[in-house]
């Protein structure tokens, strides 16, 4: 996958240009986000469950090398095999070799944003193992040699008319836009392939501390097929999928798929403790569980910005964001887009690499608000800049002269009362010449201009409050 990080806003142009893309976003965001209103609406208990998840979150969080160590150990203790990936290239090698040692040569893959993460399938690829997508919309982008754009919708930005096409030129069935026949082929494709693989590989959305069992949620049945039919089953999670009890699980179960698609319950849950047993008709010989750091050890140091780890990939954040449902997952240029991934991504990749992130935000809160965890999102996102101003790497771009010489100009006039006042006193004076019924619709500098150009600008009051206040005209 090639990370565009780096070239956010040439990414949002071409995004913001591509008309076909800002329907299939707009229908998409506005149907999960309904959905998941409504299903919050109806469920009374809502905020306490939310103040729980948040809850259990900061307690795992908190504690996670604990919590890890047990699920690890019982793992073991029910046959199942762990391994500890410090980066993507070991988890990655990992996997390969195994796949290598059992002579693997096809693997079926679940829906999994940590394989995404560590670009697994090119690394099975290189050794000669070919990976297959089996859950629609990753099949389909894989078809296309795209990433996903959105966490629990992978291809989300493609009409039916592109999918269509995809089939046609990939798979070489009779042109149709028919949804039911088009999902018929990629079933025929892929039970197929669940028969032949000698690997399934699978995310984990929840691994239980205190059983040792990894949780899997999805609709399509294809994450129950892909660990129960191959031999060997390989779950890959990031190492704060661990959750302390199985009575958690009442919290997040409830959340996650209202969360997520608005549904009370997903089609699918399955619960994978350890291997097939001797008596067991259906499930895997073996049970690889791989627990991938990859850069959340030095997310875990920060005391705030760790919260980002709570994420349950609802994509809830990414539904209601105001930046996300303009540019798209593909804008973001990594696997995490929305403000999950503005906040994730520059810590993970680095916050050279992912500087523009944290500031493609209005702040305004949607996020905070749609996260079943609680994620401050602003609060984040606010910390994060604070970071990529402090630290001269990280601030790929410069800001123009007239950035740099407006902002001078306000922190000169802000670090003394009696120059802010003076600057409020000129500015009053100044705004006169360009209000126009009650707002400025135009302003003639920099960077003033620049949001004039889309809204107005409210003026300043004709009397500041400071003023108000001492002259005794105050609210009663
Ligand atoms: S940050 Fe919150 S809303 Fe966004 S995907 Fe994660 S859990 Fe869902």
């Amino acid at each position: 996958m090639q990370i565009t990080t780096e070239r956010f806003e040439e990414n949002t142009r071409v995004a913001l240009a591509n008309r076909q893309l800002q329907a299939a976003l707009q229908n998409a965001t506005i149907k999960f986000m309904l959905v998941r209103q409504m299903a919050a609406a109806h469920t009374p208990d809502w905020e306490r469950l939310r103040e729980q998840a948040e809850q259990i979150k900061k307690q795992t969080i908190e504690q996670l090398d604990v919590y890890l160590e047990q699920f690890a150990e019982r793992v073991v203790a029910l046959g199942g095999h762990v391994y500890w990936a410090r980066d993507a290239e070991a988890a990655c090698r990992y996997v390969v070799h195994l796949a290598k040692q059992r002579g693997v040569t096809l693997a079926v893959k679940g829906k999994s944003m940590m394989a995404e993460e560590i670009e697994l399938n090119e690394a099975l690829e290189r050794a000669g193992v070919t990976p297959v997508e089996t859950d629609l919309g990753e099949y389909i982008i894989q078809l296309a040699h795209e990433p996903p754009s959105h966490i629990i919708a992978p291809a989300i930005h493609k009409s039916k008319q592109q999918v269509a096409e995809l089939f046609t030129e990939k798979l070489h069935i009779p042109l149709t836009d028919d949804i039911e026949e088009l999902t018929r082929t990629a079933r025929r494709t892929l039970r197929e392939k669940f028969y032949q693989a000698g690997m399934g590989i699978s995310g984990v959305n929840f691994a239980v501390a205190e059983t040792g069992t990894i949780v899997l949620v999805e609709n399509e049945g294809n994450i129950r097929l892909s660990t129960s039919l191959p031999r060997v089953h390989v779950a890959i999670m990031g190492l704060e999928k661990v959750i302390p009890r199985f009575a958690d699980l009442a919290v997040f179960m409830r959340l996650l798929p209202r969360s997520a698609t608005g549904q009370k319950m997903s089609a699918y849950v399955s619960f994978i403790t350890g291997p097939r047993r001797p008596h067991e008709p259906d499930g895997p010989d073996e049970l690889h569980v791989v627990i991938v750091d990859n850069g959340r050890s030095a997310m875990l140091r920060d005391p705030e910005l760790r919260r980002a780890l709570y994420c349950i990939h609802c994509g809830a954040c990414l539904n209601v964001c105001p930046v996300y449902r303009k540019v798209g997952g593909h804008a973001y240029g990594w696997v995490y887009s929305g403000p999950i991934g503005a906040i994730v991504t520059p810590q993970l990749l680095s916050l050279r690499r992912a500087s523009e992130l944290p500031f493609a935000s209005s702040l305004c809160g949607a996020c905070r608000d749609a996260c079943p965890v609680r994620i401050d999102f602003p609060k984040l996102l606010l910390a994060l800049r604070h970071q990529v101003k402090e630290n001269p790497t990280a601030q790929q771009i410069r800001p123009p002269w007239s950035e740099r010489t407006a902002m001078a100009v306000w922190a000169f006039a802000m670090r003394s009362e009696r120059r802010y006042r003076l600057a409020t006193i000129l500015a009053r004076w100044i705004q006169k010449f360009f209000v126009a019924d009650g707002t400025i619709q135009r302003a003639p500098l920099y960077p003033f201009s620049q949001w004039t150009k889309h809204r107005d600008l409210p003026p300043l009051a004709s009397h500041s409050f400071r003023e108000r206040w001492e002259a005794g005209v105050r609210d009663s």
